[in-house]
């Protein structure tokens, strides 16, 4: 039977019998990086780019996982076999590690350790949006500025993203739109943004993280002669946009239909937004940037 699988301690267990020490630092102050991968059809999607991201997070906070890259592929490739879900997502987490000695809190010297989940594929903004879109609030609560948190380092710290998506909450919205201490739009909890305007298409530049979807979208809305450009936006770019939508691994893209409660353009997913989405998961069911697990595995038996 198909279970979530989480990699801890150099061993595959059950999702429910993975534990860490709640002393860690790990957890105690967030010190940890991560990044989420997802599979569809039995592909791994764009891999490399993950792996290379994840590398440059761990780097970027001095830590040191106990495995390599070529490693860390092999075990994501295992979870993807032991779990037997359709479609993944996988979660690799780079840790501080435990303290060697609870009197000597020296985060120089713990053991960094990896850890990894692998769970049924899920959709950060709900599977439901996708036909109906979201209602994005651009919320008052802003993005950390770059000079504290540099969010290309994919992180755990997310209180002023969780405070943001409380805060459109609050306001009856779906999501929130964080905006840069300058006032340009940033990303939002768990995703980047994109608007379409006269038939070009726009996301922001500044503190966000480059999303490998993002990436994804940029190479899709080339082909589609949609010309995509990188640039500061402004929450008045998003409110008079024609067309908008998020991209995420655990989700793809998602129109956003309303922003700050007043409709978007026709107040439907748009023409583009629903190009880029159906180019998006057909090509991924062709297997487009990605690796099948058992491949990855065959490279070791042979080696
Ligand atoms: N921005 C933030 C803050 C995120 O947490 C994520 C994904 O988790 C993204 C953007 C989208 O990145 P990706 O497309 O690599 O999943």
């Amino acid at each position: 039977m198909a279970e979530s699988i989480a990699f801890v301690d150099n061993e595959f267990v059950p999702i429910t019998e993975a534990k860490i020490s709640i002393m860690e630092p790990t957890f105690t102050k967030s010190d940890v990086v991560y990044d989420t991968i997802s599979s569809y059809r039995g592909y791994i999607f764009r891999l490399d780019d993950h792996l290379e991201r994840f590398e440059s997070s761990f780097r970027a906070m001095q830590l040191n996982p106990p495995y390599s890259l070529d490693e860390i592929r092999h075990i994501v490739a295992e979870m993807v076999i032991r779990s037997d879900f359709d479609n993944t997502c996988i979660t690799l987490m780079a840790t501080r590690g435990p303290f060697i000695d609870l009197a000597n809190r020296d985060i120089r010297k713990c053991k960094n350790g990896l850890m990894a989940v692998c769970v049924p594929y899920y959709w950060v903004l709900g599977e439901d949006k996708q036909t109906t879109g979201v209602n994005m609030v651009i919320t008052d609560n802003q993005r950390v500025p770059l000079e504290a948190i540099d969010a290309k380092v994919k992180n755990f710290n997310w209180m002023d993203l969780t405070r943001a998506l409380l805060e459109a909450y609050d306001k009856g919205g779906d999501s929130a739109m964080l905006c840069t201490p300058d006032g340009y739009l940033s990303e939002g909890p768990g995703f980047n943004v994109w608007l379409a305007k006269n038939g070009k298409l726009y996301t922001p530049l500044g503190n966000l993280l480059e999303g490998v979807t993002r990436r994804s979208v940029f190479e899709l809305a080339k082909e589609i002669g949609a010309d995509p450009v990188e640039k500061p936006l402004t929450p008045e770019d998003l409110r008079t946009a024609d067309e908008a939508f998020t991209s995420t691994t655990a989700g793809g893209i998602t129109p956003v239909t309303q922003v700050d409660g007043k409709t978007l353009g026709n107040g439907a997913p748009g023409i583009l937004t629903t190009r880029l989405m159906e180019e998006y998961w057909s090509r991924r069911e062709e297997g487009w940037h990605g690796t099948r697990a058992e491949e990855i595995l065959q490279d070791r038996d042979v080696a």
